[in-house]
């Protein structure tokens, strides 16, 4: 498996890509079950709320018209107050606290809820500077309800704060002019805290933090999994595509080198191992075009040998065939490096001699003639031949220079044979 720089380049992009896409994803993930543990603490939250909407509305709806009508009755005296069955922060923090006992004996945290105030009847429910700056926001509007996730002593937990419902003229009977105020409650927490406030006022807020270790946790075991399994599958991706990559350019090549070869097949003569004719043309097209824009001298050489006939009817057509192959193999070796031989057709050869003049084309034929002469071929068979020479003139097409080569090659025959043939002035 080879790797060139091209391929390792494009690797490296299909790597860099891969790798951003995957910190993408574990950014998503880590977003996602960030967001799942947060969902989880905020059920808890909405559990905790529910309780104590329930508690309020059993207060307000069962205990204190119970108590009223006890007073009306006179079962019990008018100025009876107790925080016991009276006060819903009392019985909210109450209940709160049996709550969290009874998740301390399962083995779960505590729950924090308290009913923060600016004006507490007790220092428990006092505001601390977070509480008073979530209240001053919600009283102007400004936040309805406030949530966020907070680590205390390394557990984490999710605060959440909402306003409780604004004051109504019943809360007034207790928060509002302390003349009015019943006079147990006087006696019990005096007439200095928690009164003055006004309908309509946001007197406090419902503060709580549910611990979220558990949610993290169960949080980061999902990213974890979810990462390397993510992980795992896009290196398995990327191996494949990177293999596919490999694997792809190395049948692009074999199918290259393919294609080299049968371009080549179709132009190599497969007797004699020179150029075919197709081969010929396509090179004698490109040396023409060069000689016209370079005004570059080119000449021509046909030869065809001498009663070749003869041969193949004395000897048989292999014998024919190794004297063809023997021939284009001697005319490989004899021309110069520039030149370039080809088969023509049957027994009839081509020879270009670009940068080369009539005069210098004739003494490469003489050359040819007289190598022929001292070959001795299969059999002891000895082989002539018949040339025509010509010279590429400005404005020539092939068909042109091949037609006059062909006439001088003509010439040779008619003279007798085993004669070399340029052409006239005339041709
Ligand atoms: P001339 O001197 O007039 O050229 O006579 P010649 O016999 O060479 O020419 P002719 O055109 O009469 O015959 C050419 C012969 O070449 C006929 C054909 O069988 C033979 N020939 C052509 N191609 C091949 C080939 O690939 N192999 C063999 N063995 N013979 C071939
Ligand atoms: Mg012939
Ligand atoms: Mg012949």
């Amino acid at each position: 498996m080879r790797l060139n720089s091209r391929k390792v380049r494009g690797l490296g992009i299909f790597f860099v890509v891969s790798s951003l896409c995957y910190c993408t994803l574990l950014y998503y993930f880590f977003v996602q079950t960030r967001a799942f543990a947060f969902s989880e603490g905020e059920k808890q939250i909405e559990s905790v709320l529910l309780t104590h909407k329930a508690i309020h509305s059993f207060e307000e709806k069962v205990q204190k018209p119970e108590i009223y009508r006890l007073k009306q009755e006179g079962h019990l005296y008018s100025d009876y107050f107790s925080p016991k069955l009276l006060s819903c922060t009392y019985m909210a923090r109450n209940i709160e606290e049996y709550f969290s006992q009874e998740r301390e004996k399962i083995g779960l945290p505590p729950l924090y809820f308290k009913l923060a105030t600016e004006n507490p009847r007790i220092e428990v429910n006092a505001a601390d500077p977070l509480e008073r700056d979530l209240l001053q926001r919600m009283r102007s509007g400004a936040l309805t309800k406030y949530s966020e996730m907070v680590q205390v002593d390394g557990h984490y937990s999710l605060y959440y704060a909402i306003p409780i419902e604004k004051t109504t003229s019943s809360c007034l009977k207790c928060h509002g002019d302390p003349k009015t105020a019943p006079r147990e409650l006087l006696a019990q927490y005096g007439d200095t805290k928690a009164f003055h406030e006004t309908e309509g006022d946001i007197r406090a807020l419902i503060s709580i933090r549910v611990p979220l270790d558990d949610q993290i946790k169960a949080a980061r075991l999902i990213f974890v999994r979810l990462s390397v399994g993510t992980g795992i599958l896009l290196s398995l991706l990327f191996t494949v595509v990177s293999l596919s990559v490999v694997q792809l350019k190395r049948h692009q090549r074999i199918i290259m080198c393919q294609n080299e070869e049968l371009n080549r097949l179709a132009t190599v003569d497969v007797l004699t191992g020179i150029s075919n004719r197709q081969g010929f043309v396509a090179i004698m097209e490109q040396m023409l075009a060069c000689g016209k824009r370079h005004d570059m001298s080119l000449s021509l050489i046909m030869m065809d040998l001498d009663f070749f006939k003869k041969i193949n009817d004395t000897y048989g057509h292999g014998v024919g065939d190794a004297v063809l192959a023997a021939i284009g193999k001697l005319l490989n070796e004899e021309r110069r490096s520039s030149d370039i031989v080809a088969r023509w057709g049957g027994e009839e050869f081509m020879i270009i001699c670009p940068h080369t003049e009539l005069d210098g084309a004739v003494k490469l034929a003489e050359k040819i003639q007289s190598c022929l002469a001292e070959q001795e071929f299969p059999q002891g068979i000895q082989m002539t031949a018949s040339f025509g020479v010509a010279q590429y003139r400005p404005q020539d097409t092939l068909d042109q220079l091949v037609d006059r080569v062909d006439v001088a090659l003509y010439r040779s025959k008619d003279n007798g044979r085993n004669q070399i043939h340029q052409e006239s002035q005339d041709d």
